[in-house]
């Protein structure tokens, strides 16, 4: 990896002109779109990217069973209507392949890749104050500078593996659900062990049960998974979606989720019972996250509301398994429904009916190590040919600590966030300048339907960069004023909810790092609107909470 402190330009590279105004890292669903926004700005820019073609999260996860939770026409672009017009969607919640291909085709139609670098990764960052630029340092040693960096790195795109003894010796194939393979398994003979069972888990188990030979499952804590009811999209439906598309995108605009689906105005407690049980059996036999952030508003707020839902939650997963000791096991005890995020699934629990697939709670009989054969728990061991790591990610800040960015006066990035992140507004953080972190930590984009958040905050930001370049302003740093009050804004918000506080990557926990928890809340849990609302005020107030010189 090249080194940062090794001095690489010549003593007087400080007074040569920039190599780009803007240099984005990412190709992914934000990179690709703050491409298209640079692009049409006409100025000189470049986009750097990890991977081999446009996608980020789609194109990486490659796994079986790899698809949207969100309906697929909400998570299209809603920037282009000649792009809504051509594009039809298959099935109301697309797979990974046909997503990936929808970004490929937004690459090709704007001619975006001429201005991606591909097969670039970015090793370090560094500010320099003489001439208010970055110079951005690559893992192959090609350096660049810029006036202004935008990290669309991902939020959830540094993968974590656990660090079980014996790790390197399992003699099968194993790999993190991340960096699945291009080449087709032949599943058929395989015996499979999946440690994980989270959304991509739920996924994976469910995709290949009826296809393996033999698949066991190592849980450590269940999660409240909830059909997700695919279907295919007619062509008569998609032309009645196509023409719908202004209220589609009006109606996410206005959900706190960024999705179809908001809170019903109703509280739990005001619907009478025979009400409450017809209205969460409607919801459960509809498509989509309606359960989760479709229900009767207090249930992520208030746990004795909660509860109720919880109870109704229980008795579905019941059931669906004819096992019910192993139903209990399948049940999480531990958090309520909904705290933390709500994997959906198809046929996940009914996968545990079939005579190939097994549960090992290793809650109760841990994982001590991993053998040449497969896996060692306290009770025996398993033998597989293919080990899956459906583990997760060090969620938000993880790609953020992968990079050397180092700010004013030498300070790393990573360092200042050391006990959770501290941003303004989630956009920019005091101490590095020109750099804007989009759906970066505590941002109003990165927990929700991603491509709703990603799209405002790259809009407002491309005005943002219109208003410097108008003015002629060469650096931008927020006010440690805004700083503050947005953490404190941050925090307010997080402590009003129930999602957010559980062990879950939300909160920053990941037991496979130094650390299990982020402190201070990586999501802003206020809701998209609230957070529309905050960006507007800074741009009407002509960005009061920023210093511009
Ligand atoms: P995750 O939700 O963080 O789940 C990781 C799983 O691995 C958990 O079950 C965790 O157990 C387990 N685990 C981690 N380390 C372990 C260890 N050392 N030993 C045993 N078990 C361990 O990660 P994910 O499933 O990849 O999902 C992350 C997020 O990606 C989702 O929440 C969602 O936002 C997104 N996603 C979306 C879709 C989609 O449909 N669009 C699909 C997949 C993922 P514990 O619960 O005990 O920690």
């Amino acid at each position: 990896m090249p080194s940062l402190t090794k001095e690489t330009k010549s003593t007087a590279w400080h007074a040569q002109p920039l190599d780009y105004e803007v240099i984005a890292i990412g190709a992914g669903v934000c990179g690709l779109y703050q491409t298209y926004r640079l692009q049409k700005m006409g100025i000189k820019f470049l986009t750097l990217e990890a991977g081999s073609d446009v996608g980020g999260t789609w194109y990486w996860n490659r796994y079986p069973g790899a698809r949207f939770d969100s309906e697929s026409f909400t998570y299209a672009y809603s920037f282009s209507k000649e792009l809504l017009d051509e594009w039809d969607w298959s099935e109301r919640f697309a797979g990974q392949p046909e997503t990936e291909a929808y970004f490929q085709y937004v690459a090709k139609k704007f001619d975006l890749r001429k201005n991606i670098q591909f097969n670039t990764r970015v090793a370090s960052a560094r500010y320099n104050e003489e001439n208010r630029s970055w110079t951005v340092l690559c893992a192959d040693g090609r350096e660049y500078t810029t006036r202004f960096l935008v990290t669309a790195i991902g939020v959830l795109s540094a993968p974590t593996r656990p660090r079980y003894k014996g790790m390197d010796k399992f003699k099968g194939q194993s790999f993190h659900t991340f960096d699945w393979p291009s080449e087709p398994l032949d599943f058929a003979r395989l015996r499979v062990g999946i440690i994980g069972t989270g959304s991509t888990g739920v996924q994976i188990i469910s995709e290949i049960a009826d296809k393996v030979a033999d698949l066991t499952v190592f849980q450590r804590r269940p999660n409240w998974c909830a059909p997700l009811r695919n279907r295919p999209i007619t062509k008569e439906e998609m032309a009645e979606i196509r023409a719908s598309y202004d209220k589609i995108f009006a109606r996410c605009a206005q959900t706190p989720g960024g999705f179809i689906h908001g809170p019903d105005d109703r509280a739990t407690f005001d619907v009478p019972e025979a009400e409450r049980l017809a209205f969460w059996e409607q919801l459960y036999a509809a498509p989509g996250f309606g359960k989760w952030l479709g229900n009767f508003r207090d249930i992520l707020m208030d746990a004795t509301a909660n509860a109720e839902f919880t109870r109704f939650m229980s008795a579905k997963i019941r059931e669906r398994i004819n096992d019910p000791a192993l139903a209990e096991k399948l049940i999480p005890k531990d958090h309520q429904f909904g705290t933390r995020r709500v994997p959906l699934e198809t046929n996940y629990y009914e996968c545990y009916n079939r005579d190939n697939v097994h549960l090992v709670d290793i809650s109760e009989t841990p994982i001590l190590e991993i053998t040449e054969k497969g896996v060692l728990t306290s009770d025996r061991e398993y033998e597989f040919d293919l080990l899956i790591y459906a583990t997760g990610f060090d969620a938000i800040t993880g790609a953020y600590d992968r990079i050397d960015f180092v700010g004013e006066n030498g300070v790393y990035l990573r360092d200042k966030w050391a006990d959770g992140p501290l941003t303004a507004l989630g956009v920019m953080t005091t101490g590095f300048p020109n750099l804007l972190t989009m759906a970066g930590p505590q941002s109003g984009s990165a927990g929700q339907n991603f491509p709703r958040g990603i799209e405002e905050v790259i809009n407002w930001w491309s005005e943002l960069l219109e208003y410097i370049r108008g003015n002629g302003y060469t650096k931008i740093e927020p006010k440690q004023e805004l700083e503050d009050a947005w953490l404190e804004h941050v925090i307010k918000m997080g402590d009003g909810a129930l999602l957010g506080k559980e062990k879950s990557w939300f909160s920053g926990y990941n037991t496979n790092l130094d650390r299990e928890y982020k402190p201070r809340y990586l999501i802003y849990m206020g809701g998209a609107p609230r957070y529309r609302k905050r960006l507007a005020e800074q741009a009407q107030s002509n960005y009061s909470g920023f210093n511009f010189s």
